[in-house]
């Protein structure tokens, strides 16, 4: 029996490769970067620790290879402090991964390659004790829809909210947002949901009140610019911590599993998303290092 609440995290765990580089290539060419290093990775796993780190219980589902890629990511979601019994390894098969170039500007762009994060198991979903003191569940959208909506039937059979991370963006039946409680999404999801331009904070706002109108809670956030919140009481905007910028790589992943973990500590979701800006604010200033 635990005694911390819970999030439980069902979602992707990838192998980063992440490249320091001057600029990102164009098409055909070659660009001589400084430096590379791996990095644990996949926004299930990413945000399951950031759930961690911000001081609740965390647990998650999730697939791995049998592969030194996939070694690498179960030691990093232990040492994360992340349940990892509902994360199988898959014999014969290749984990997902992921290749990023983060240009002198912090900014990046990545590829990545889904692997097990495609075989999920759903048995998973009626363990009684992966929801032992759960208090919300998480999700992206880098597994099968078929497994997200599984997930989030399972969590309001108990009660539970589901909070949404709508990245990356892909077209979602509207069976399974009917299923979402807290949608979060940055600029790109955010207009390619709802079509209004994200590139300030009232657009941002401007956005959150569109999407407000399909489902009952929404964040959007805005990079540098900071995040809005809209649900049915209303809309507000919370402008970022001013910091010095390093990299913008997982800055979403940390800012929703902070918002998760003050969720299950009772926080209403404004001032959980205060404490994840601030958590969210201090890993862009951050130097990347190998985990
Ligand atoms: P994603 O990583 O999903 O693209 P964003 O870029 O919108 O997400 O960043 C998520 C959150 O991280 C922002 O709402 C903000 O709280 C924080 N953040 C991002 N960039 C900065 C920045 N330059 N300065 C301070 N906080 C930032």
């Amino acid at each position: 029996m635990t005694t911390k609440p819970c999030a439980v995290t069902v979602g992707s765990l990838h192998h980063d490769i992440v490249i320091e580089a001057p600029h990102r290539p164009v098409a055909g060419e070659t660009v001589t970067g400084q430096r590379w290093f791996r990095k644990f990775g996949g926004k299930g796993g990413n945000q399951a620790v950031a759930a961690a780190a911000a001081g609740c219980a965390s647990r998650m589902v999730g697939a791995l290879g049998d592969d030194a890629f996939g070694q690498f990511m179960r030691e990093n979601l232990t040492s994360g402090g992340v349940e990892d019994r509902w994360v199988d390894e898959l014999p014969g098969q290749a984990s997902g991964m992921s290749v990023a170039i983060s240009d002198a500007t912090g900014d990046y762009g990545a590829v990545i390659v889904s692997g097990t994060n495609l075989a999920i198991d759903k048995g998973h979903l009626s363990d009684a004790a992966l929801w032992d003191g759960a208090k919300v569940l998480i999700l992206q959208n880098e597994v099968p829809e078929a497994v997200n909506i599984a997930a989030a039937e399972a969590a309001h059979q108990r009660g539970l909210p589901v909070i949404l991370n709508a990245a990356p963006y892909r077209p979602m039946s509207s069976e399974f947002l009917g299923l979402v409680d807290i949608l979060v999404v940055n600029a790109v999801e955010a207009e390619a949901m709802c079509g209004v331009a994200v590139d300030s904070l009232a657009s941002a706002e401007k956005a959150a009140k569109v999407l407000v109108e399909q489902l009952p809670s929404v964040v959007v956030t805005a990079g540098g610019d900071g995040l809005a919140i809209a649900d049915s009481s209303g809309s507000s905007a919370l402008p970022a911590i001013p910091v010095k910028l390093v990299s913008t790589h997982g800055a979403g992943d940390r800012f929703v599993g902070t918002l998760a973990a003050r969720l299950c500590f009772g926080d209403d979701l404004e001032t959980a998303a205060e404490a994840a800006n601030l958590a969210a604010a201090a890993h862009v200033s951050k130097v990347f290092a190998e985990k």
